[in-house]
């Protein structure tokens, strides 16, 4: 997916609506928080939305974008009052954002995330958490390989999943109301188990993009001028594949540490259908080729049709 023209009005009063939420905090204002920020002032889903960050220049960008009423880097402040908190970091970080801020939450607050791995995730966050709050993680299924505060827009959650992984003891009313808050943002919901998400996730997600920053790092191994040739007619495959691989290399090198078992599960099996075409080109079994390229055309199509193409 390609960002669209950036719409970052100042914030200014929310739409009419009822807001869902009083005030929110949002720990990490990259391309997800921000983008939660914007969508949430769209759809008027909260009154006041704070952010905190690690670095002082990024709380200055977000500021300057006016992304959400104020943005500092004292993450635990930033919480006080909080009536919903989402850490926004990338996934090895989540743990310790979470110790960070555990100490001003408020009683009845909902904790979330939006992690693209699940149980390590919450293996990390939930030891830090408090009794008194209501812990319900989340995946918002939609990104753009763009990070920061400058990546984000109110229209990245539009039609596009978010996955709630409550916990054998969530709160049924913090899990709808969460529910409610991201469908308030554009996305679809559905609820799943941690583990089944991470395996889903390793085979729709992981392991794509492991595989486009392996042929990207080949191209770029190979010697000499065929490597400038490899560039200059980087044609439609390759250059979707270069794409992918300029993914933020912070947040994926902590998904595929945090998601080992199920990315090495589904890489094993990966590894055993390459070899599979390796034999039929080698032997020249032209229908083994053509069966699978059929069936995957019609995966394909399957996915036009479910508008997630
Ligand atoms: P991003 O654009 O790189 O933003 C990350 C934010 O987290 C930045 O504001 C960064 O702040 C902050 N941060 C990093 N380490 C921190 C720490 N220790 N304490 C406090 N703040 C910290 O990343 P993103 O794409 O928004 O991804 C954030 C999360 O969303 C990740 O867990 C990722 O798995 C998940 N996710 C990503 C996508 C995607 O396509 N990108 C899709 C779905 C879910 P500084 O600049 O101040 O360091």
């Amino acid at each position: 997916m390609t960002t669209p023209s950036l719409d970052k009005a100042p914030l200014g009063e929310p739409p009419p609506g009822k807001p869902i939420f009083g005030k929110i905090a949002l720990i990490g204002i990259g391309l997800i928080g921000g983008s939660i920020a914007l969508a949430a002032r769209r759809a008027g889903l909260a009154r006041t939305i704070v952010a905190a960050t690690r670095r002082a220049e990024t709380a200055e960008t977000a500021n300057q974008l006016k992304l959400v009423d104020h943005c500092g880097t004292d993450l635990a402040a930033a919480c006080e009052d909080a009536d919903l908190v989402i850490v926004c970091t990338p996934v090895g970080s989540c743990g310790e954002a979470t110790r960070a801020i555990a100490p001003s939450l408020k009683p009845g607050c909902i904790v979330s995330d939006v992690g693209s791995v699940k149980q390590a995730v919450i293996d990390a966050m939930a030891p830090h958490l408090p009794a008194h709050v209501h812990f319900v993680p989340a995946h918002p299924v939609a990104g753009t390989e763009n990070s920061g505060p400058t990546a984000g827009f109110a229209e990245l959650f539009d039609g596009r999943w978010c996955i709630l992984t409550p916990l054998p003891g969530s709160d049924a009313a913090a899990t709808d109301k969460l529910e409610a808050f991201w469908r308030g943002l554009g996305s679809e919901v559905e609820r799943l188990d941690p583990a089944d998400h991470d395996r889903i996730l390793a085979i729709t997600s992981h392991l794509p993009h492991l595989i486009a920053y392996t042929i990207v790092g080949t191209a770029d191994d190979l010697a000499g001028h065929l490597n400038s040739e490899v560039l200059r007619f980087a044609a439609g495959g390759f250059r979707d594949f270069t794409r992918i691989a300029a993914s933020d290399p912070t947040m994926w090198r902590d998904v595929f540490l945090n998601n080992r078992e199920a990315v090495l599960e589904v890489l094993a099996r990966f590894q055993e259908d390459l070899f599979y075409l390796q034999r039929a080109i080698r032997w020249g079994e032209g229908d083994k080729l053509f069966d699978l390229f059929t069936r995957t055309r019609e995966i394909r199509r399957a996915l036009i049709h479910l508008h997630q193409a």
